[in-house]
């Protein structure tokens, strides 16, 4: 039971591919495509440090799968970042875009480095130096990236100059989660949470939870769980009993004002010691009686070994990858009603596509239009899944990986890859 949590997260995405494919009839050549990368690229950028060395940054580009469109995903500069990650990650990218209905494959990308530690100088260096080595493989019509675990709009504002010189030509399109001065979208910095909020409120429609009157924990305070708690307060009126981040957590039975935390934390660097709640740690959190609980910072966090205690009535997964294969096994038999993540977190690559649109015709939305949009594309994928998932009599995960897979299946049977 514990070795299988202590599957790397590729591992785990090809577990759940599984589960879902035992409801379709594929032949095992397709099965065998769909569980690997098409194409992955191993990268060393050097880098010339401000004290004049040179430093060689690893880094990599994985396209999952291209059959529906050009591939489309994030970019994570991360200290920790490995190759079987950036494949899960990307294999994800490319379930959320067929799930939500965009023409876009999936990737992702990462450079094994301590952003914290470098100074904005060797940021945009290493940040073009990336560009440099992966430019063959990207561009508006192959392989659109995006920021990711911290990166950033002005990272992609690098990103897209360097291409753009490369290529000899204005590329916005090649990138998005741009600044809006430079073709970005309206709407994109709280997309992803806006995205996971619709999911929500269908889930509460179809669990009778009275939105107005429901209480919320949130793990994670970075960009995607701290817009989930203001927008959730805000649209709906919810409570938000509880809030953690990398430090710790804090508790308030009448609820917090998740702007007050907010700045808080950009002051202090935490959530941990707001006044007026309680501290608490990141595990007891996940224990709370809540109607929501949106792990919003780590993948893995629930896991065989907690799965049981959870007590909530809904799990928004805003993280990537935050559920194991057995957790979601105990969380189906005990009744929690889990939004998957490549549903729940598809608002920012939905949001990204819009952005793409815009550049390619060189006409911005309002916010209002794109708030409309997202609304629509993803409660419409919410409600696909949630018949199927009636209909067969499994959990929201796998009926989300049917309709994903049968989606790619289809893409890649009309090329001719597969017969
Ligand atoms: P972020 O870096 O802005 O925030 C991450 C937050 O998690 C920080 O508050 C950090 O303190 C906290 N954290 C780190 N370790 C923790 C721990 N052990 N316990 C509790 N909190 C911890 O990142 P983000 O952009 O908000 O992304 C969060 C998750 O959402 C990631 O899994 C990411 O892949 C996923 N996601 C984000 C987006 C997006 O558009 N931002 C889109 C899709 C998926």
């Amino acid at each position: 039971m514990i070795a299988k949590d202590k599957l790397n997260l590729f591992e785990v995405t090809q577990i759940q591919m599984d589960k879902a494919t035992n409801f379709l009839s594929l032949k095992l050549s397709v099965r065998k495509f769909l569980e690997e990368p098409m194409r992955e690229l191993h990268i060393s950028i050097p880098v010339k440090m401000d004290d004049g060395e040179i430093r060689i940054f690893k880094g990599f580009r994985v396209q999952y799968n291209d059959a529906r469109g050009p591939c489309k995903g994030g970019i994570r500069f991360h200290p920790y970042e490995d190759i079987n990650t950036v494949r899960a990650l990307a294999a994800w990218m490319t379930w959320k875009c067929a799930l939500v209905d965009i023409p876009f494959g999936g990737a992702k990308g990462g450079i094994i480095c301590n952003p914290k530690e470098l100074s904005k100088n060797e940021l945009e260096k290493l940040s073009r130096g990336y560009i440099d080595r992966i430019y063959d493989i990207i561009g508006p019509e192959k392989d659109i990236p995006a920021p990711d675990v911290y990166t950033n709009s002005q990272v992609m504002a690098w990103m897209m100059d360097e291409y753009s010189k490369l290529k000899g030509c204005n590329s916005p399109g090649v990138i998005t989660g741009k600044p809006i001065s430079l073709g970005g979208s309206q709407g994109r910095h709280d997309a992803t949470a806006r995205g996971g909020v619709f999911t929500v409120r269908e889930a509460a429609k179809h669990l009778n939870i009275d939105l107005s009157s429901a209480t919320v924990a949130i793990q994670g305070y970075g960009n995607a769980g701290s817009w989930m708690a203001i927008l959730m307060k805000n649209l709906f009126g919810s409570k938000i009993i509880a809030i953690s981040d990398s430090n710790g957590g804090i508790y308030c039975e009448k609820g917090l004002d998740p702007r007050e935390v907010l700045k808080y934390k950009n002051q202090t660097g935490s959530v941990k010691g707001f006044s007026s709640a309680e501290n608490i740690n990141n595990e007891d959190l996940l224990k709370l009686k809540v109607d929501i609980i949106c792990p919003a910072a780590l993948e893995n966090c629930i896991t065989a070994e907690n799965a049981d205690k959870i007590n909530a009535r809904v799990i928004a997964e805003l993280a990537n990858g935050p559920t194991s294969p057995e957790a979601d096994e105990v969380l189906f038999k005990k009744g929690i009603f889990v939004i998957p993540d490549f549903l729940c977190n598809a608002g920012g690559v939905i949001v990204s596509y819009f952005e793409w649109v815009q550049n390619l015709y060189g006409y911005p939305w309002e916010e209002k239009m794109v708030y409309e949009r997202l609304d629509k594309r993803i409660t419409h994928a919410f409600q696909e899944v949630l018949a199927l998932s009636i209909k067969h009599k499994v959990n929201m995960r796998i009926a989300a990986y049917m309709i994903a897979l049968t989606r790619v299946v289809k893409a890649m049977k009309l090329r001719g890859w597969i017969s």
